[in-house]
């Protein structure tokens, strides 16, 4: 019988799910047998296993039990991608393989490997855009090159027609021509099964209904002030839709779609579409330069002398370096696996720029800690800050931790939330508690050094040495 495969990755729906819906119609013109498949890739499971994974692999099984119920039987399996289409090819006479595809990466590497390896077989490899609004091709200068800087890609992102939601046939999913076929799926179950209980959070708000609630909410109560409040961590007022953005639970397009026909202010839904354009565009600068991982894109700042000073890091990570915003942001992620955009701007400056520590050791950790691990974002966003990207902020323009903290924090309300310690501090010292006097120390159970880290830097001191040290990787 042929068989024509739909490869689920981070595209964790059915509904508005390019490569599914292509793969439906295929079928049907072909009259084959749909078998849908999950790879659990051993590669991830080897990393270290903490918060990024284990809401993804939440999510995941999740999807599973709901795509089941719904007819659609996911295989799970936990082999390279190759291996696992070499076991398929004993199995089934494979036709085509229909997905939605990575640009950038990791991903981007396998999808390579395996369409050559399909081709090689004869079996079609058919990939698609879906993880964007745009892929990382489509918007480009007029002589064909990539733009360096956001605001005139988000000129042209804006004035290019946006892709149509896609309508899924439903009734495929329960009919004959999906395979169920429960045996295949064991080992990956199994694996599955035991990430899922290695978990040391309960994740809720994993599966469409909770994501798209979550959508809706935010359009009815938070779009009208979002361009008023997104900058300011005690509000509560962006959408918080990244994590399903990420597990692909909410397609970008039902992102978009909803925000421009909601009711709200043109003003409003157009500072909100932006931020949806500045993923596309990390998107598009990862595919541009696979080496940014590692790698500044910007030459003049490979050589930077860091500071390995691993004590420093560690009080980085935990959340105790003295700084209450900066710490109020690491905790934020450490407690809920989420920050807030204008701290991972300050944590990720501070850390580069006051601790002089190498940005690509925050980079993993934000990797291993965020529920809306992006790699295309977060290492564009690492580089922004360390001044090393495209379009990056200047070196010397450095964020003084205490301004940030006054600027976006003004009353404390967000300090005092994640930082218990500071509770009784009175407000005028709560953005530098080390400048408490004694008596007042003691009235606000707050003894600096005891109860709550000194500030581990000198911000000064440490600006001027940042400017040094990138000057003179500059000048070698
Ligand atoms: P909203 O303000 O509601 O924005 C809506 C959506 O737009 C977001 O869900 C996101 O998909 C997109 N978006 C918003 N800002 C950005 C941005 N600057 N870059 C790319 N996309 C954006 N975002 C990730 O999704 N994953 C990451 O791993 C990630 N790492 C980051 C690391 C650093 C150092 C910095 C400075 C930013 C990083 N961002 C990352 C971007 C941004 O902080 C988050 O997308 C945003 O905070 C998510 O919250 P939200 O959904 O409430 O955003």
């Amino acid at each position: 019988m042929k068989v024509v495969i739909i490869w689920f990755r981070r595209d964790l729906r059915l509904e508005d799910n390019t490569a599914l819906s292509q793969a439906i119609s295929y079928s049907k013109q072909k009259q084959a047998y749909l078998l849908p498949i999950f790879q659990i890739d051993p590669h991830f499971v080897d990393m270290k296993y903490d918060t990024s994974h284990e809401y993804f692999f939440k999510t995941l099984s999740v999807f599973a039990n709901e795509a089941r119920q719904k007819g659609l039987y996911l295989h799970l399996f936990y082999h390279q991608a190759i291996q696992m289409f070499r076991l398929l090819m004993d199995s089934y006479k494979i036709d085509a393989v229909f997905y939605n595809r990575d640009e950038a990466g990791y991903g981007a590497q396998r999808d390579h490997e395996v369409s050559a390896f399909l081709r090689k077989n004869g079996i079609h490899p058919s990939p698609w855009t879906d993880a964007h609004l745009h892929g990382a091709g489509e918007i480009v200068k007029q002589d064909g090159s990539m733009y360096k800087v956001f605001t005139p890609y988000f000129r042209a992102w804006s004035k290019a027609e946006k892709p149509k939601m896609m309508k899924l046939d439903d009734h495929f999913l329960c009919s004959k021509q999906m395979i169920r076929n429960q045996t295949l799926s064991k080992q990956g179950e199994q694996v599955l099964e035991h990430l899922v209980q290695s978990g040391k959070r309960h994740w809720e708000h994993v599966d469409v209904a909770i994501a798209k609630q979550a959508l809706f909410r935010f359009l009815d109560e938070k779009l009208a002030a979002y361009h008023e409040n997104r900058d300011f961590p005690f509000v509560n007022g962006t959408s918080k839709l990244s994590c399903f953005l990420k597990t692909g639970v909410l397609s970008p397009r039902m992102v978009y779609y909803a925000a421009l026909q909601h009711e709200s202010p043109q003003g409003a839904k157009d500072v909100f579409i932006k931020e949806l354009a500045w993923r596309d565009f990390y998107n598009m600068v990862y595919a541009a330069h696979p080496y940014m991982a590692d790698t500044e894109i910007d030459e003049r700042f490979r050589n930077i002398r860091w500071n390995h000073d691993q004590m420093l890091f560690q009080a980085w990570c935990e959340g105790r370096t003295g700084f209450p915003i900066v710490d109020a942001g690491m905790r934020q992620l450490n407690k809920e696996g989420w920050m807030h955009n204008r701290l991972r701007m300050i944590t990720a400056s501070f850390l580069v720029k006051d601790f002089l520590i190498d940005w690509r050791l925050g980079e993993a950790y934000f990797s291993e800690k965020l529920i809306d691990y992006d790699p295309a974002s977060n290492i564009g966003g690492w580089q922004w800050a360390a001044s090393v990207g495209t379009d990056a902020v200047p070196y010397f323009r450095i964020f003084n931790p205490v301004t940030q903290s006054k600027k976006f924090d003004p009353d404390g309300l967000f300090i005092r939330r994640y930082i218990p310690e500071l509770q009784h501090v009175p407000d005028e010292f709560l953005h530098e508690p080390w400048k408490m006097p004694i008596q007042i120390e003691e009235s606000s159970s707050c003894i600096i050094g005891e109860d709550y880290p000194k500030p581990l830097i000198d911000h000064q001191v440490q600006r001027r040495l940042a400017i040094e040290t990138y000057e003179t990787a500059k000048n070698m």
